[in-house]
């Protein structure tokens, strides 16, 4: 089974606080922190989001030059 899940750039975790630790499961849409192990389910229409801009699919498909997107091994646990 494999779980495709992204980085978020810039966004930082509730619970650890750490920057750029958050990960997107682009099949749950799930967000998982790699540090601490935190996870969220995709949060409701109006609750508060993380910080980042890069999570609507619906937005531009442009994606920050100095932010590229790494692939995580699933396994890597
Ligand atoms: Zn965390």
């Amino acid at each position: 089974m494999s779980t495709r899940r992204r980085f978020i750039a810039g966004a930082v975790c509730p619970q650890c606080k750490l920057s750029d630790k958050i990960v997107v499961d682009l099949d749950s849409d799930r967000r998982e922190c790699v540090a601490c192990g935190f996870s969220e389910a995709r949060p409701e229409a109006g609750s508060s989001e993380l910080p980042t801009r890069v999570t609507r699919p619906a937005a531009r498909r442009v994606e920050t030059p100095a932010s590229p997107v790494r692939l995580i091994d699933p396994n890597d646990d």
